[in-house]
């Protein structure tokens, strides 16, 4: 699925592609994707310039002169800029053509993916009001998650990935972020101390700061922008480890389910 530094990535990749576009016509060669795809867009957008792509959380916003489209990649969307006359693979659902002849091409395999328009502020729609502070701005504190936390019971793994917290922190980086701050995944998150937040809060932004440098972590069916499949594999401590030996300790990583996620422990270097 892609995670928030593959969405990062797609942004910065597209970005300078499409900005200050003018969009000539939608094609939508599916009725449905995640929700039904609205056929008023074929009215609402032709003549519309693209003024900015923003990411917030997950979600893609192309910013028009009014409106915007929000898009979401759901679990195996990519996006890629095309010549518009480039012949269609398969899953490649919507075409955003503009006016110099590119499009902006959405292919979609398992259809969880989102194409919504706003006449108001994206940020104001009912799918990005109530989430949490980006995960890389400063608001993301160990004060604010130890505040956050207070007398909480639940685990502090699903806990940093409750996205009305904070968004942004996948599976992978939560159990990054957590070796790394040598917290265990399955304590109380009311019981992590301040000064442990702290450092997880370094961590969350060090991990992810990390896989967008990297341009993501390697995920199925994503491809690069400009159609180079896969992303450079960041370098995972334990992640996807299970039996293998600790980096730090050599100790056997441990895979355990908690709040129906694989969790992956360093049972020596997290406490
Ligand atoms: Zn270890």
């Amino acid at each position: 699925m892609p995670e928030l530094p593959e969405v990062e990535t797609t942004r910065r990749g597209i970005e300078p592609l499409i900005c200050g576009k003018t969009i000539a016509s939608i094609i939508l060669r599916t009725e449905k994707l995640r929700w039904p795809l609205d056929p008023r867009l074929t009215e609402i957008l032709p003549g519309r310039q693209i003024q900015a792509l923003v990411r917030r959380a997950k979600y893609l916003l192309l910013n028009c002169d009014s409106g915007s489209l929000i898009l979401h990649l759901g679990m195996s969307g990519n996006l890629r800029v095309v010549p518009a006359e480039t012949a269609i693979g398969k899953h490649d659902h919507v075409d955003l053509v503009f006016t110099d002849g590119n499009c902006l091409r959405f292919n979609d395999p398992r259809k969880f993916g989102a194409l919504l328009w706003t006449d108001h502020d994206p940020l104001t729609h009912p799918l990005l009001a109530g989430l949490g502070p980006e995960p890389l701005a400063e608001e993301l504190t160990g004060e604010f998650l130890h505040q956050q936390a207070r007398a909480r019971k639940i685990a502090v793994k699903p806990f940093i990935m409750d996205q009305k917290l904070v968004v942004g922190v996948g599976n992978i980086y939560a159990c990054e972020a957590l070796f790394r701050a040598g917290i265990r995944p399955d304590l109380a998150a009311g019981k992590v101390s301040q000064k442990r937040y702290s450092r997880l809060a370094e961590e969350i932004r060090q991990v992810l700061t990390e896989a967008i440098a990297a341009g993501g972590t390697t995920i199925n069916d994503f491809r690069q922008n400009d159609g180079r499949p896969g992303y450079f594999k960041q370098q995972l401590q334990v992640y996807g480890r299970a039996g293998e030996p600790c980096r730090v300790c050599g100790t056997d990583i441990l895979c355990q389910r908690l709040g129906q996620r694989s969790t992956f422990i360093c049972p020596k270097c997290q406490r």
